[in-house]
């Protein structure tokens, strides 16, 4: 099968995160397509508002380790009481989470930086969620999270 570069809806993608995440928080044994994939070693970390000094280092290797094009500098990680989605802002390039526990983990930290690192995504753009997003993504989430994950992550996200 040979990906498409189609923008997925936000609605594909969170639904996609649902999956991975309940199958990745379940852990153990998983059936991939007839191999077994051993999760037991498999964990999205947790965070919290108070931890964004070491999400920040997280951040700022990721983003300078990977980056191909857009601002030299890292991203600036915030937190908001106002925001209820996490998202990326392009302009002045910084990552925004909410403070609801929901979005203090590394599959949204990892979304987000995707979109740090793939230009012209994010918020506000139409293809925010193409082909370069998505490989950007489950590259990071393989690296962070494990290639476990990242595998069960392109499989979902039509890769
Ligand atoms: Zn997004």
């Amino acid at each position: 099968m040979t990906a498409v570069d189609d923008d997925l809806s936000l609605a594909t993608v969170y639904a996609a995160e649902d999956v991975v995440l309940g199958i990745l928080d379940r852990g153990g044994a998983v059936d991939f397509y007839g191999s077994t994939l051993d999760l037991s070693r498999i964990k999205v970390r947790r965070w919290k508002p108070d931890q964004l000094l070491i999400m920040r280092g997280i951040v700022d290797g990721l983003y300078q380790k990977h980056r191909t094009t857009g601002p030299q500098r890292s991203p600036a990680l915030r937190s908001s009481r106002k925001a209820v989605k996490a998202f990326y802002q392009g302009g002045v390039h910084e990552i925004v989470l909410p403070l609801q526990p929901w979005a203090w983990n590394d599959l949204v930290l990892m979304h987000e930086l995707a979109h740090s690192l793939t230009t012209g995504t994010g918020r506000g753009n139409r293809a925010a969620h193409n082909l370069a997003w998505r490989k950007t993504y489950s590259a990071l989430v393989s690296e962070v999270i494990g290639p476990e994950a990242g595998l069960i992550l392109m499989n979902q996200l039509n890769l």
